[in-house]
């Protein structure tokens, strides 16, 4: 009889900042319970893994020698990446090591990894498996990574290029017709191109191509765009990881939900600016000012700490139609249906979460990017407002008016449903996000 066939173990190398693990470990939980067979390694730093969902059986949790990161310090964000970029490759083959001892011994087969983590490539080819890429940023801004070249040589880098070009548009990069150059994330062509994390990018831009698959969340109205994604191997567009993945109940210690039970069908705004980016704080106070003068009840994700830079007598005031939270249970908070419009970064998690639960955007983007976001959701798709402008209390009032009010928002409405629709149905059996999720779990397997 022939040998029994040797079990796959897959390593997943995660990138531990930002909002950058959740998505990897959502894609991690949807392969594992499609291969239950093989073994799942998720690896990465320690202190990421508390706010992860229980799983068992075959989906491992690694930890990752991230090297002192000063987690707690005053460091910069920017810091704490570039000491961990220095670390991390060198400890890729030491963490395959360990996931391979927790296994009983079994090899690893497949290396997926964070697009960020690319420096996973050079581990997987020396033991020569394949390795898969998870982007999950905005679908289109990979298209600037694997084009920073062309972009710097077009429009020089730093402060000449942004003061001389930025409102000319980036149609001559298939997939980017709706951009401006002011749109770009920072590092490209300016805002700090030869920092770390800057080259860090346009090597993975450099290296992007020679993954075996490199896997896009993102919503089918992209799809029609996989064409411009021809200088990667096998872009595999699967749909949000919320859809494909679903968190269990998440604890909602705050009373977000049962707040908003006493009002109205689409009349409340959510505010949420995500993980990483605040607000300036002069525009947090007039954001503060126009969720007031609006008259609009409101949702607001904020950290304590950034409190303090609301206006005198803000929270006394509005008490009665506003509650202000430290953390909120997003998924479920936008798809309660009193929930009208979704005050957001445009974190493309957050843009991925609002558009499937079909709530429209009043975007704000800060850096990375979230600007291609805000951009694509008001031309691309029209299911938000991009404020490109400082936000001032007046123009707050009169964004907030139009989307909740007017004609705007009502087709806005319209169409975010369809986006919405299109999305879920190409995510069914047999629909062409689905098919490339098996493409994945067949790749993963081996096979
Ligand atoms: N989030 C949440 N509750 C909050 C604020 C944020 O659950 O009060 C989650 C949100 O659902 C999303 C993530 O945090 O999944 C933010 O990711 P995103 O990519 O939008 O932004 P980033 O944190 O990377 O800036």
């Amino acid at each position: 009889s022939s040998p029994p066939p040797q079990q796959q173990h897959v390593a997943l190398f995660a990138f531990p900042f930002g909002t950058h693990v959740a998505p990897l470990h959502a894609l991690a939980r949807a392969l594992a319970s499609a291969a239950p067979e093989a073994i799942f390694s998720f690896i990465s730093t320690p202190e990421t893994f508390t706010p992860l969902p229980q799983t068992a059986g075959n989906l491992r949790l690694i930890p990752f020698d991230g090297g002192k990161l000063d987690a707690g310090s005053s460091a910069g964000v920017l810091d704490r990446i570039g000491k961990f970029l220095a670390a991390a490759p060198e400890k890729i083959g030491a963490a395959v090591k360990t996931a391979e001892a927790n296994a009983g011994g079994v090899p690893v087969s497949c290396v997926v990894s964070d697009a960020f983590m690319w420096m996973a490539e050079s581990t997987a080819e020396e033991m020569r498996v394949p390795w898969i890429a998870l982007f999950s940023a905005f679908t289109l801004s990979i298209l600037t990574h694997v084009h920073t070249d062309d972009l710097r040589s077009r429009f020089g880098i730093e402060e000449e290029a942004m003061a001389a070009h930025a409102d000319e548009p980036l149609d001559f990069i298939p997939g980017l017709a709706a951009m401006r150059v002011r749109d770009l994330p920072e590092g490209i062509i300016h805002g700090g191109t030869n920092t770390n994390f800057s080259v860090h990018l346009r090597r993975m831009g450099q290296r992007l191509p020679r993954a075996a698959a490199v896997v896009l969340p993102t919503l089918a109205a992209f799809e029609q765009d996989l064409f411009v994604f021809r200088k990667l191997n096998l872009p595999l567009l699967i749909g949000p990881l919320n859809l494909l993945s679903p968190t269990p109940p998440i604890s909602d210690k705050e009373d977000c939900l049962p707040w908003l039970d006493s009002y109205a069908s689409s009349s409340v705004a959510y505010v949420a600016f995500g993980t990483v980016a605040a607000l300036p704080p002069a525009e947090l106070a007039e954001l503060a000012h126009g969720l007031e003068d609006s008259g609009v009840p409101f949702l607001w994700s904020i950290k304590k700490e950034l409190r303090s830079g609301l206006p005198d007598g803000f929270e006394e005031r509005t008490r009665l139609r506003g509650k202000l939270v430290s953390w909120a249970p997003q998924v479920p908070v936008l798809s309660h249906r009193a929930v009208g419009v979704f005050v957001s970064h445009c974190g493309w998690n957050s843009t991925l979460e609002s558009i499937s639960a079909g709530v429209v955007m009043l975007c704000k983007p800060i850096f990375a990017d979230q600007r291609m976001v805000a951009r694509a959701m008001e031309e691309m798709l029209g299911v938000g407002r991009y404020f490109d402008d400082v936000i001032t209390r007046e123009g707050f009032v009169t964004a907030m008016d139009e989307i909740m009010r007017g004609i705007d928002g009502k087709r806005m409405r319209e169409r975010v449903k369809k986006v919405r629709e299109k999305t879920v149905e190409a995510m069914l059996p047999g629909g062409r996000l689905s098919e490339n999720f098996n493409v994945l779990v067949e790749l993963v397997r081996g096979r």
